[in-house]
């Protein structure tokens, strides 16, 4: 019986730590919202592909709300993540 409790607690743990790997994925999120300049307030932003370049994709990042650009980032293979907010 004991260790079938032990079993239980065991998954229980584990089913914990998924869950605490949840927030990882909430943080990407919260990085894909930009202020933009003409909502005037940080809003969520939709990741569009401009260019696929050889070295790297060219990304834009434009606004939800009013649909203007608002920032853009180049994915290279020696820095795989580039940010430029323009
Ligand atoms: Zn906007």
């Amino acid at each position: 019986m004991n260790k079938v409790m032990e079993e239980l607690n065991r998954s229980a743990r584990y089913q914990r730590r998924k869950a605490a790997e949840t927030p990882h994925q909430f943080k990407e999120l919260e990085a894909s919202t930009l202020f933009c300049l003409k909502c005037k307030e940080a809003v969520p932003v939709r990741e569009k592909l401009l260019l696929v370049l050889t070295d790297g994709d060219k990304y834009d990042y434009l606004c939800t709300q009013c649909g203007s650009p608002v920032g853009s980032k180049t994915t290279k293979e020696d820095t795989p993540m580039q940010f430029v907010i323009k």
